[in-house]
C-alpha cells in the first residue's frame, strides 16, 4: 500500500464491520475484559498490534502481539503500513492497515486496543469507528492491579502510574465510558455497548433493507 493510501479516510460500505476502539490506563483491567468480552461475543475479532517491545512471561508471537525489532518498525511506519503508530513506555506500538482494511471489509466486527495517541489517529481515518474507554474506579486500585500483574519490575510500576493519570486524562475523547470496579457489571457495560452499537438504525436498515422494502411495498 502507498503512503497515500495509508493516510486516506476510509471509505464505509453498506456490508462493512463495526471498528471498536478501547483504551485505558495500563492496569485498568482492560486486557482481561477485552478476552472475555471476545469470548462471549464470539462474531469480534481482535486486532493483532505490533510492538517493539520484549515479549512478557506466557505472550507469545502473532497471538499477543507481532513481536518485531525496532527497525524493522521503522521500515513498516516509513512504508506507510500502520494505520496509526505512537510510543508507549519507549516502546514502539502500531496497528498494521492491510489486515485491518480487508476485514473490515469482509464485514468482520473488529476491536482494537490501543492507546489514546493511537485512538486519535484512527478517529481521523475511521470517523465512523467506535471509541469506549475503559476506566479504574482509583489510582489506588490501578496500582494494587499493576503490582498483582508481577510482571513488572518498580521502576515501570512508578512510569506507569504517571502514563495513567496521562491517559486518563483523555477519556473525553471516547464515545462511552466504562469503570472496571465490578468485572463482571463492566464486561456487561462492555457488551451492552456492542449490541447497541449493530442495532444502530442506519446499520439496521442496510442489513435488513429488503425485508423493510418488502413491508413497506404492501398495501
Ligand atoms: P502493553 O505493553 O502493556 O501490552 O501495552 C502498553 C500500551 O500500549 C497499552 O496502553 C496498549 O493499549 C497500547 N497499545 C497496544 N497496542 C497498540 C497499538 O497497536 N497502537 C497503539 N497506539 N497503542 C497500542
Amino acid at each position: 500500500m502507498s503512503q497515500a493510501e495509508a493516510t486516506e479516510p476510509h471509505a464505509e460500505r453498506a456490508d462493512q464491520g463495526l471498528l471498536f476502539v478501547v483504551s485505558a490506563p495500563s492496569g485498568a483491567g482492560k486486557t482481561s475484559l477485552v478476552r472475555a468480552l471476545l469470548e462471549v461475543e464470539s462474531s469480534l475479532q481482535l486486532s493483532v498490534s505490533y510492538t517493539t517491545r520484549a515479549p512478557r512471561e506466557g505472550e507469545e508471537n502473532g497471538v499477543h502481539y507481532h513481536f518485531v525489532d525496532a527497525p524493522t518498525f521503522e521500515r513498516m511506519a516509513q512504508a506507510g503500513e500502520f494505520v496509526e503508530y505512537a510510543r508507549v513506555f519507549g516502546n514502539a506500538y502500531g496497528t498494521a492497515a492491510a489486515t485491518l482494511r480487508e476485514r473490515l471489509d469482509a464485514g468482520a466486527d473488529l476491536l482494537l486496543e490501543i492507546d489514546w495517541q493511537g485512538a486519535r489517529q484512527v478517529r481521523k481515518r475511521f470517523p465512523e469507528a467506535v471509541g469506549i474507554f475503559v476506566a479504574p474506579p482509583s489510582l489506588a486500585a490501578l496500582e494494587t492491579r499493576l503490582r498483582g500483574r508481577g510482571k513488572d519490575s518498580e521502576d515501570v510500576i512508578a512510569a506507569r502510574m504517571a502514563q495513567a493519570r496521562d491517559e486518563l486524562s483523555h477519556h473525553g475523547e471516547y464515545d462511552y465510558l466504562v469503570v472496571n470496579d465490578d468485572f463482571a457489571e463492566a464486561l456487561g457495560d462492555l457488551r451492552a455497548i456492542v449490541v447497541a452499537e449493530r442495532l444502530r438504525g442506519p446499520r439496521q436498515a442496510r442489513r435488513h433493507a429488503s425485508a423493510l422494502a418488502a413491508m413497506l411495498a404492501e398495501d
